[in-house]
């Protein structure tokens, strides 16, 4: 169950055991930084997988009045759920299987990918069935080796796209590419990447085509590589005030969109020489004190960070002690004060002295990214910011 609420909780001071603070305003002032750091290109906010854990439509709403002129989401299902909550502006979808509901896509207006000629037909004979012009964006493969056509089948798409659009099936309004290390700047792939698809941009023109969106930059070439940016950008990761650098920097000042907080189940004083949590990876090495967070893996809290993790508490930073488990954990506070209801925080705003999803990232070897966006529905989303009103 995901609870979502737009209002502190109910009466008295009841407090959720934990809860996801989602600041919309954050959202929007981080969209509106990278926007004025592009130069005003286009900014398509990318809000897939639930907005990346923040919710896609709270995001989606936020972005946009940050100045996002675009969404971009990974799947049809997405963009259709931004449309049935009123979203009308324009959204591209990008990753599909054979028998998608294309018909539903193109009559709600959403822009689609074709990674190859055989795709970008499935689509043109979906437009046919619906009688509207389907508007595609082709995906070239300039070297992420994932998605999208390789130079060979790059060539046919384009030819396929060209007939599409003079049969009035098809019109391609936008031709683009991911890359596979803008996280590591001035990585000489990200040159690369830029010249073949300078080329398939190219080739797609001499085919005929007129594409009004050319896109390549997600996140860290929206941070760090201008020579990427083209006529929008793609950014993900940053909107939510997550920098997608290993070391936790950005160019650009980001706010952390999402605060993950839980209160304290329990304090208890313990003895020297006690095994913590299952397993016993952590012992106590003298007389101590135990505090009990009821958040676990259960909830998208990565097990991996067991016995590293960082928490605020009472203004001190902790770490995990020991296993994180299914619904909870244990931090070792030493001689500190704490109560059982207290306030801990598990990540959120650097600039409050609170660990960030990037810290926790580095305790479970992953990236900022799967931190935030695994946070699961059983952890209710709080709104607050202008958006949430
Ligand atoms: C997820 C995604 C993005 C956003 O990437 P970030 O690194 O989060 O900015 C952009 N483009 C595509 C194709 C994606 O799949």
């Amino acid at each position: 169950m995901t609870t979502r609420s737009t209002e502190s909780p109910g009466s008295g001071d009841f407090r959720p055991r934990a809860e996801a603070v989602i600041d919309l305003d954050a959202i929007s002032a981080n969209v509106a930084a990278l926007r004025g750091h592009v130069g005003g290109r286009d900014v398509m906010a990318v809000v897939k997988a639930d907005g990346y854990g923040h919710g896609i439509v709270e995001s989606a709403r936020a972005a946009r009045s940050g100045g996002a002129s675009w969404l971009g989401v990974a799947f049809l299902d997405e963009a259709l759920q931004l449309r049935a909550a009123g979203d009308t502006g324009p959204i591209l979808s990008w990753l599909a299987v054979p028998g998608e509901r294309y018909d539903e896509g193109i009559t709600a207006g959403v822009e689609l990918s074709a990674y190859s000629s055989a795709q970008l037909l499935e689509i043109a004979s979906a437009a046919n069935r619906v009688g509207e012009r389907a508007a595609v964006q082709l995906k070239l493969d300039s070297g992420l080796g994932r998605g999208g056509a390789r130079p060979d089948e790059w060539t046919k798409l384009t030819a396929a796209a060209a007939k599409g659009q003079v049969d009035g099936d098809i019109e391609v309004t936008g031709v683009w590419s991911h890359l596979a290390r803008s996280d590591e700047p001035g990585h000489p792939s990200i040159t690369d990447q830029t010249a073949a698809f300078e080329a398939g941009v190219d080739e797609a023109r001499a085919a005929g085509l007129e594409p009004r969106h050319v896109h390549l930059a997600n996140s860290g070439a929206v941070l760090a590589a201008p020579q990427t940016w083209f006529t929008l950008v793609r950014p993900g990761i940053a909107i939510y005030g997550v920098t997608p650098f290993a070391d936790g920097s950005s160019p650009v000042p980001l706010k952390a969109a999402m605060t993950l907080r839980a209160a304290l189940a329990l304090v208890k004083r313990v003895g020297a020489g006690l095994g913590v949590s299952y397993g016993h990876t952590y012992v106590t090495d003298r007389e101590t004190t135990v505090a009990l967070v009821p958040v676990g893996y259960g909830d998208g809290v990565p097990r991996h960070a067991s016995s590293r993790g960082p928490v605020l508490l009472n203004g001190r930073r902790h770490r995990v002690a020991g296993r994180v488990c299914m619904d909870q954990f244990v931090v070792d506070i030493g001689d500190d004060e704490a109560r059982a209801g207290d306030d801990v925080v598990l990540f959120g705003e650097a600039a409050r002295g609170e660990p960030t999803a990037v810290d926790w990232a580095q305790a479970a070897d992953t990236i900022g990214y799967e931190i935030v966006s695994r946070i699961g529905a059983r952890v209710p989303r709080r709104y607050v910011g202008e958006g949430a009103r």
